[in-house]
């Protein structure tokens, strides 16, 4: 899982499928849907929930969205989602059939999500209530994000949770929460359990997702490029990926 080779592109999906069962983790923001300025700024092409349907049955039911949103969020701009999906960075995990894997999200205690409040207040950024944390959005301030993540980083240590860095984005979530453990989580069941895992992704928080692929046998597919990453293969942009999929 060394990082000291460029990752290449990966086989086609059919080349993949050839070989067994597959399955595919797929992060939302910058990987099926293009990166906006704010969180509600997206714009998914039309169709995406009913493409990724059809994927899903391609792939034997064994697609799952994988996304630092809450599902409910993502249902708000592609509408009902009839896939697996575990939204607030795996905390919030549901079967294709809408039933709930695991204990469902974890609010944030009422003391980090004031202190996060008033920093965002102080320092000019947004913050964003999560069903499973709190996030502090600096794409509009990005000088002020070194500063946003130390503190971040500070409070969630200090009240035993944990901080995920995302592109201009800093969160407070369960330590629980995170991509790997969601993989790990819907591979220990049917459909799933047995196949050959893919994580497809463009974020930091995505490479918990391609270490925990490498372990079952798969790999991470990183969208984009980053110097240091676990993914054994990548594509270009959201594009490519769609591309890729087929859909
Ligand atoms: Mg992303």
């Amino acid at each position: 899982m060394g990082s000291d080779h460029a990752p290449g592109h990966p086989p086609p999906l059919t080349t993949l499928l050839a070989s067994g069962p597959v399955a595919l983790f797929l992060d939302f923001d910058g990987t099926l849907v293009e990166l906006a300025p704010g969180p509600d700024d997206i714009e998914p092409q039309a169709g995406l929930a009913d493409s990724l349907a059809t994927l899903d049955i391609r792939m034997g039911r064994r697609c799952a969205v994988v996304s630092g949103r809450g599902l409910s969020d993502i249902e708000g701009h592609i509408g009902p989602l009839k896939i697996a999906g575990a939204g607030s960075h795996g905390s919030d995990m549901r079967r294709a059939d809408g039933s709930l894997l695991g204990h469902g999200a974890q609010g944030l205690p009422s003391e980090i999500e004031a202190e996060l409040r008033a920093y965002a207040a102080q320092h000019g950024l947004n913050y964003e209530e999560k069903p499973h944390g709190g996030a502090l959005h600096y794409r509009q301030n990005p000088d002020a994000g070194p500063d946003a993540e130390t503190f971040a980083q500070e409070l969630a240590t200090a009240h035993g949770w944990a901080a995920q860095s995302g592109k201009c984005v800093v969160e407070v979530v369960a330590k629980t929460a995170n991509k790997g453990a969601a993989v790990k989580a819907f591979m220990k069941e049917p459909p799933f359990k047995g196949a050959t895992p893919f994580f497809i992704g463009d974020d930091l928080t995505d490479e918990a997702g391609f270490e925990a692929c490498e372990a079952l046998g798969g790999a991470g597919i990183l969208v984009g490029s980053r110097e240091q990453t676990t993914a054994r293969y990548r594509l270009d942009d959201v594009s490519a990926v769609h591309t890729w999929l087929e859909i």
